[in-house]
């Protein structure tokens, strides 16, 4: 789980400031070089419908995503979902998707100190490494989509983006530490609103990302419908755009091959 929905409803003033900063102030930007208008499809944490729906979808349409992957949550059962085990997530790098680091513990980073972020990350990496050696995430999505600066900071300086979940295009100078996206939950955003970003996406000729949850025909809350999914996807190739993984098209906004594999 990402959304906003579910930080406290009482947070200390020091640390919505801190969320506030982190949101607002650009720590390091980059100008993008000119590229096609860009969609990338994000999953997070991720539940066993992503693995499984989600990822035939974006196969079905010749397409690839980036899956966001706590280890702590890898297998876990939690009353309204199941989320993928070791082998979902080997298969999903194996067919080609990116594998994608969400922290190990996937507590808010902000909670953690910076040795112990620095040790959760590393963690995690060990972890998906012995799913299979293959897989160094390069990409990061923050837990919650909440950070603190000196959370940004630390992050930005290991990984070659850092997605939140802030509503908006990447398009001319851009912030790597903290990439707007748009949820794609039915509780949220319909086709219409879809379409709607993505025309903003290729008018802008910028990089529009969508992260989502569980996909299924009764998605948790912040899940989404597989109609939902597959209706974007047609959407954004309708209009033009490239639907790539995060990883491709950080390569295509730098204009060079800068972005690591994963
Ligand atoms: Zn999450």
């Amino acid at each position: 789980m990402t959304g906003l929905a579910q930080a406290p409803m009482r947070e200390p003033l020091q640390r919505r400031l801190a969320r506030l900063a982190a949101r607002t102030i650009r720590t390091r930007t980059v100008r993008a070089h000119p590229h096609a208008p860009l969609v990338s499809f994000t999953f997070d944490d991720i539940p066993d419908s992503a693995a499984e729906r989600g990822a035939a979808i974006l196969e079905g349409a010749g397409v690839r995503g980036t899956f966001y992957i706590a280890g702590s949550l890898v297998g876990a059962v939690e009353p309204i979902r199941r989320l993928a085990g070791r082998e979902q997530c080997r298969d999903l790098h194996r067919r080609g998707h990116e594998i994608g680091c969400h922290t190990f513990s996937h507590q808010a980073v902000s909670d953690l100190g910076r040795t112990a972020l620095a040790e959760d990350i590393a963690r995690n990496a060990r972890f998906l490494g012995e799913i299979d050696p293959g897989i160094a995430p390069a990409n990061f999505a923050y837990p919650f989509n909440t950070t603190s600066l000196r959370a940004k900071r630390q992050l930005e300086s290991h990984f070659a983006t850092c997605r939140g979940g802030v509503p908006g295009i990447n398009a001319g100078r851009i912030d790597p530490g903290f990439l707007r996206a748009v949820e794609l939950a039915d509780c949220c955003i319909d086709a219409a609103a879809v379409r709607s970003w993505i025309a903003r996406a290729v008018e802008a000729r910028g990089w529009l990302v969508f992260f989502s949850h569980g996909i299924s025909e009764r998605p948790e809350p912040w899940g989404c419908h597989p109609d939902l999914l597959r209706a974007a996807v047609a959407e954004a190739r309708r209009q033009g755009a490239s639907v790539v993984t995060m990883r491709e098209a950080l390569r295509q906004v730098l204009g060079d091959d800068r972005a690591t594999a994963s």
